[in-house]
């Protein structure tokens, strides 16, 4: 690997075979935003990939977690000429053009995580940092111009960027990004709920989260074991899934997730669900054999040992720089992986199992048990209150509804002066305090609070009678730069 700098950015490079491919990358992601800015990096993406003229060799840009990448191949000149548009762009950005994009945003599918790892991550770290993965945000058009501002420049900087090539730089490249002050990572990311537990949400299959230090290569073999069991198990014998899919999740520093997503087929979410624990809790109480960690370990020097893993590589060693992780290359996680026994990888998994979130579809009831036998806990609601409070102002639906349906009679809005409770028909309470609120969209008349503990309260015409005091109350109660007007890309639901 070789180590440049070209105008403040540093660059990193290793011959690979083909064109020239390129990636400049910023430390800059949907974790950085809050969930009233949600989605503001991308539209500077956006934003900045609307200058450029028609090319014709490769080139994209795309958002995540934790990363902005602007990616290109294609002839060195090309290559050059692409890196120095992207970095004039992103000095300059043409806010004029901030409604077209968001038009753009909004036909666009721009998630940044599949919908069990969202939801899993939003059970962990709640309405913030990679908890957002969850969230639509406020909408395209909703994002405060001083938000796209106050982020290019806090982020879109030379000293937050690395520039990774598959070749030396190409002559006279120039990479003209404004100067900055580094981001401070140093803060722990805060975990709204540690676990172990499971909880129904609009997924399409069930989904297990173990949260840890991600260079922990024991648990690393041993999810990767589990994942291929389950790949033996729900997928060969049963046919009851097409993907078993392991992830890992950079959370902050020295911690992630490490993911197992699978699909179900339809009517089979339940058994899917039930086998993804069965598995689990086998493997933890019993383990694996040195034949299936070496299956892994093989795997793993093929990949590595492939001439394509060198982009992957560049970029995993610049994504470590920009977020002050240390970098072990290749050969030194084949040696990490290669020493861990059988009995190492299992009780990783036994100790990570205290940590673990399950999710399934909605429909699925599930009935599982721990390592030490006792229930796995359900998450019916983060908030932490299961009453409503004794004072307040009393909100209902009216009358009319209230004595035709039950489930109108049991619904209630409950205003005090620290916060909102809001308790469904079928008695779950949800409490989201005022100094824990982290958005509100302007519904009509209404208001839906949203709570970083991912409580939501909607206070909204269609549910409540005479919500005037509720809306008042709430109104001056937030910071008016939390509330915004519902996206007129979204039909009001
Ligand atoms: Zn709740």
């Amino acid at each position: 690997m070789n180590h440049d700098l070209i105008d403040g950015v540093p660059v990193l490079w290793a011959d690979a075979p083909g064109p020239l491919e390129a990636t400049l990358i910023f430390a800059c992601g949907a974790r950085d935003e809050t969930l009233r800015t949600l989605g503001v990096t991308h539209l500077i993406e956006h934003l900045a990939m609307s200058t450029l003229p028609r090319l014709h060799h490769d080139h994209n840009a795309s958002v995540d977690l934790s990363l902005t990448q602007f990616t290109c191949s294609g002839r060195p000149e090309q290559v050059a000429d692409f890196l120095t548009r992207v970095c004039t762009a992103l000095g300059d950005l043409p806010l004029g053009r901030v409604d077209q994009e968001a038009g753009v945003l909004a036909a666009e599918d721009g998630r940044v995580a599949d919908p069990q790892t969202a939801e899993l991550l939003s059970h962990r770290y709640g309405a913030q940092g990679p908890g957002l993965a969850a969230y639509r945000g406020p909408g395209p058009d909703r994002i405060p111009l001083e938000a796209v501002r106050e982020t290019v420049t806090r982020y879109f900087h030379r000293t937050n960027a690395t520039l990774v090539l598959t070749g030396p730089p190409p002559a006279g490249l120039r990479l003209p990004l404004p100067a900055g002050t580094r981001p401070d990572r140093t803060a722990t990311q805060p975990v709204l709920h540690h676990g172990p537990s499971w909880r129904q949400e609009q997924v399409p299959g069930p989904g297990l989260a173990l949260h840890g230090d991600l260079e922990d290569f024991a648990l690393a073999l041993a999810t990767k074991v589990l994942a291929e069991r389950l790949r033996e198990t729900v997928r060969h014998q049963h046919g009851l899934s097409y993907e078993v899919d392991g992830g890992v999740v950079f959370t902050g520093p020295g911690q992630g997730e490490r993911t197992i997503c699978l699909d179900a087929r339809e009517g089979q979410e339940q058994k899917v669900a039930e086998l993804l624990w069965a598995e689990t809790l086998r493997l933890a109480r019993e383990g694996m054999t040195e034949q299936e960690l070496a299956e892994e370990v093989a795997a793993a020097r093929e990949a590595w040992e492939d001439p394509r893993s060198i982009p992957y590589e560049l970029g995993e060693a610049a994504a470590d720089a920009l977020l002050g992780e240390s970098y072990l290359d290749a050969p030194t996680r084949l040696a990490a992986m290669a020493a861990v026994t059988p009995e190492q990888a299992r009780q990783a998994l036994a100790a990570a199992l205290g940590t673990a979130l399950v999710v399934v579809p909605c429909e699925v009831e599930l009935d599982l048990r721990q390592l030490d036998g006792t229930p796995l806990p359900q998450q019916h609601c983060p908030g932490g209150v299961t009453e409503l409070p004794s004072g307040g102002q009393v909100f209902r639906p009216p009358l009319t509804e209230r004595l035709r349906y039950s489930a109108a009679r049991k619904t209630k809005l409950v205003v005090t002066d620290t916060g909102l409770h809001f308790q469904e028909p079928d008695g779950t309470v949800h409490h989201v305090a005022y100094s824990e609120v982290a958005a509100v969209e302007m519904n009509g008349p209404g208001r839906v609070v949203f709570g970083r503990n991912t409580c939501l309260v909607p206070a909204i015409a269609d549910l409540f009678a005479d919500l005037g005091p509720a809306v008042r109350a709430i109104d001056a109660a937030v910071p008016a730069e939390l509330r915004y007007p519902a996206s007129a890309f979204r039909p009001v639901d």
